[in-house]
């Protein structure tokens, strides 16, 4: 199919099949990919950059999965680099990373092998304590929701009732990776898979939960499985309506079993994140994670569709840095992240988790 007959059934349709996504990569123009993805996303978003103030709270990096492209997983609690915080720990945390104006705190960490679902209560209760009542809590990935409905016998649908009823406001979107079985095989076999991580997500849209959706590339997956993955969660998107961002999540090769692949290169990543602003029709955010691709390539992707920088950050997370990103200690202030959006002639709006816009505190 030619690059000619996509532009004119985007023009004329507004939606694109499996077959038109996939001649998209054949564009050897990056600017014809940066006009289609920037006309679409000022459709949704205008001229504005989404970015919020928040930290990070990664609880423990003790997990008894063993994906291979993770580089933050130690195997027990003795293990060199390896930490579990205690509840006291979290709180003292929490207090330390703080700053007043936040928005959010978004946890993530692993699936420790002592802590069943009551820790993570325990973790969800502790930050409410401490954090004001204004700071959304956006927490767990699918996959942490998985082992805790299983180590509980609780559906999935009890523990995000729980997880709600205790202040937890979102789910992020990690764990999805890529949904192709034959990929998850080799790369991540022992946790939720793809239908399973869809299944949690229909879940918590279905009770009034907002989530966000991940796909991690770059690896072994083919470009036919990115599209996959995206019209999957567009699927999704279609019934619940649930998904506020897709955050295109690369491959980083440092110190982890899969090293010897090596990374994408920046045309493919920027591709990656042109197309998926076209297949992603109806997902209305595109968010560059700045801590994994470091501040220029995120400024980069602005021109591709992308129209979000997630935050602040306040050097509170290590999955990246500890998977050979260059942003060792990540930190920004809203002044830094106002600089990378209007660096693209795009206007900073500060948003809440809900993208609903912060008017700023004098
Ligand atoms: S990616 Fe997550 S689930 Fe997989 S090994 Fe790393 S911490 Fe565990």
């Amino acid at each position: 199919m030619s690059v000619f007959f996509v532009i004119f059934g985007l023009k004329m349709r507004g939606r694109i099949g499996r077959d038109e996504a996939m001649a998209l990569w054949e564009i050897q123009d990056m600017n014809t990919l940066s006009s289609m993805a920037t006309q679409i996303r000022k459709s949704i978003n205008g001229d504005s950059v989404f970015y919020n103030r928040n930290f990070h709270l990664e609880p423990s990096n003790v997990c008894i999965h063993r994906c291979k492209f993770c580089s933050y997983r130690r195997e027990c609690d003795t293990e060199t680099g390896a930490w579990t915080m205690n509840i006291q720990e979290i709180k003292d945390y929490c207090n330390e990373k703080y700053e007043p104006g936040m928005t959010e705190v978004h946890i993530v960490g692993s699936v420790h092998p002592g802590k069943d679902y009551t820790y993570y209560y325990s973790v969800i209760e502790a930050v409410r304590e401490v954090l004001p009542s204004d700071v959304a809590i956006k927490a767990f990935s699918a996959v942490e929701i998985d082992d805790m409905s299983k180590s509980s016998e609780k559906s999935i649908q009890e523990i995000l009732s729980d997880l709600k009823y205790r202040g937890v406001a979102a789910l992020p979107g990690g764990g999805a990776e890529i949904f192709a079985p034959e990929i998850r095989k080799q790369i991540c076999p022992d946790k939720a898979n793809g239908d399973r991580w869809l299944e949690i997500h229909k879940t918590a849209h279905n009770i009034g939960m907002r989530s966000n959706a991940t796909m991690l590339f770059g690896h072994i997956e083919s470009r036919a499985h990115r599209i996959d993955h995206m019209i999957a969660l567009r699927d999704l998107q279609d019934k619940t309506g649930g998904f506020d961002a897709f955050i295109p999540l690369l491959y980083k090769a440092a110190n982890n079993p899969m090293s010897h692949l090596g990374e994408a290169s920046f045309i493919e990543i920027l591709k990656t994140f042109a197309i998926s602003r076209v297949v992603l029709d109806n997902i209305p955010h595109i968010k560059s994670y700045w801590p994994m691709l470091g501040k220029k390539l995120c400024q980069l992707s602005l021109l591709y569709g992308a129209d979000d920088i997630d935050g602040t950050i306040n050097d509170s997370t290590k999955i990246y840095s500890m998977a050979g990103s260059g942003e060792k200690n990540p930190n920004m202030t809203a002044g830094d992240l106002e600089r990378i959006a209007a660096g693209c002639g795009y206007k900073a709006v500060e948003r809440d988790s809900f993208y609903n816009k912060v008017t700023k505190k004098l």
